[in-house]
């Protein structure tokens, strides 16, 4: 199944100059979003995952779905302010914008294995903060997985010790 057909490029959305992927009609199309979850849930096995954390919001609709599939559970990595226990905080830049994010601390225990799963890999500020908040909680990155990777961002290169996969590229 060719995944990419369900992507819609938007372009100058948010700001002008951005090409935006739109991933919601595959997550709309019943097959396509079963299929790009097998692919994640096989990459998952092939890292020995046993944890899965996504980074707020749309991490959450890729990373929950093999979660449940494979019985593993799921943390959240979300916006500040979100969380009602202790957090773990990290700042970090997107390909539009500043942010920052936080995990409980507690949620991912020390050892255990982490796959990321997030929609698209820009500029991998994201998931550089992300990758901070898991080795702070003790905890091993085991893979990262991604929809989509912008290649002409470079955005891997900031994760050359971590294996990493993607189901789309441009
Ligand atoms: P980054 O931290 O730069 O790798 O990007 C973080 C997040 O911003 C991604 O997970 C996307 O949700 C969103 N994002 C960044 N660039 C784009 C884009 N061109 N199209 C759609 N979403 C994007």
């Amino acid at each position: 199944m060719d995944l990419k057909q369900y992507i819609k490029n938007v372009p100058n959305f948010p700001k002008e100059g951005i090409q935006f992927k739109d991933i919601t009609p595959l997550i709309a199309d019943g097959e396509a979003f079963y299929h790009a979850t097998q692919l994640f849930c096989d990459y998952a096995k092939e890292v020995n995952a046993d944890v899965i954390v996504g980074p707020d919001a749309r991490g959450f609709i890729f990373g929950t779905p093999v979660a449940t599939q494979l019985k593993l559970g799921f943390v959240p990595v979300r916006k500040p302010g979100k969380l009602p226990r202790e957090t773990l905080t990290e700042s970090y830049s997107l390909e539009y914008g500043e942010n920052a994010l936080s995990i409980h601390k507690g949620d991912i225990k020390k050892g255990q294995r982490v796959l990321i799963v997030d929609d698209l890999l820009a500029t991998g500020g994201t998931i550089k903060a992300t990758i901070k908040l898991i080795e702070q909680s003790g905890a091993i990155v085991a893979g990262i997985a991604f929809l989509i990777e912008l290649n002409a961002l470079n955005g891997r290169e900031k994760f050359s010790t971590y294996p990493i996969k993607s189901l789309i590229t441009y």
